[in-house]
């Protein structure tokens, strides 16, 4: 029997047996296997991965462990300054997009008020799921650990909270994404891009009295839902302002 020693860094040790975490452990394994599967092995998924140090080296997912090898192991986080070393990804993602399982339909909805272009569909398979986020280049976001360790998704982030308004916190936090909020911008219902029009543009689309008393309107390009600042529009605009707000202190 070989051992390796591994050590988790930050949020990665969410992912461990208390015993283990934030401190380096002995790792016994037999014959020479992939890191990526020793690491999968202690059910950290390697989408939640973004860097591998063997012996103080970068490594791929596919380096083989020998006896003795001492593994760092360090997260997925845009924020992490990883930047002299080899990242294991092979394309770095242009901008943040999401794409969320199906069990995420409100945090999905949460996001896209925030502005942020986020994947949801209540029907999406997980090969769906899979596909999708490969090759859109969407971050998949999803509480389901076995769906992660899928070889052919890349980015990946397990949600650990589990009430909507905290999962919006951590997704935040999590992506460094306070300073990029731009709400109102996205459609809630569908994801794409709202656009300004006009009231000539929209007067076959609302109401009479919506037209009375609304100048500003917004129309999705994508469902041609028209959006406009009601009653609904001052509960959503508390909801963002209360998120910025704990946000910027968290
Ligand atoms: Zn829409």
């Amino acid at each position: 029997m070989n051992t390796a020693i591994f050590r988790f860094y930050a949020e990665l040790n969410d992912f461990l047996p208390s015993a283990l975490r934030h401190k380096a452990f002995d790792h016994p394994f037999r014959g020479t296997p992939a890191v990526k599967d020793t690491i999968e092995s202690l059910n950290v998924p390697h989408t939640e991965v973004d860097l591998i140090l063997i012996n103080g080296v970068p490594a791929t997912f596919s380096a083989r462990l020998s006896d003795g090898d001492r593994v760092s192991v360090y997260p997925v986080f845009e924020a992490l300054d990883i930047g002299p070393l080899v990242r294991l990804r092979p394309h770095p993602l242009r901008e943040t997009r999401f794409l969320l399982d199906v069990h995420l339909g409100r945090l999905a909805r949460s996001l896209r008020l925030l502005g942020f272009d986020s994947d949801y569909g209540n029907n999406y398979e997980d090969d769906e799921l899979s596909d999708r986020a490969t090759h859109e280049g969407r971050i998949l976001l999803t509480r389901d650990r076995g769906l992660l360790k899928r070889s052919a998704i890349e980015r990946g982030y397990c949600v650990r909270q589990t009430r909507p308004r905290e999962q919006v916190l951590e997704i935040l936090a999590r992506f460094d994404l306070v300073g990029s909020i731009n709400p109102f911008s996205r459609c809630m219902a569908c994801n794409a891009v709202l656009r300004l029009v006009s009231k000539s543009e929209v007067r076959e689309s609302v109401p009479a009295h919506v037209r009375d008393l609304h100048d500003d309107f917004t129309r999705c390009e994508g469902c041609g839902r028209v959006y406009w600042r009601g009653s609904h529009y001052d509960r959503l605009k508390l909801f963002v302002d209360s998120i910025e707000a704990q946000a910027l202190l968290t």
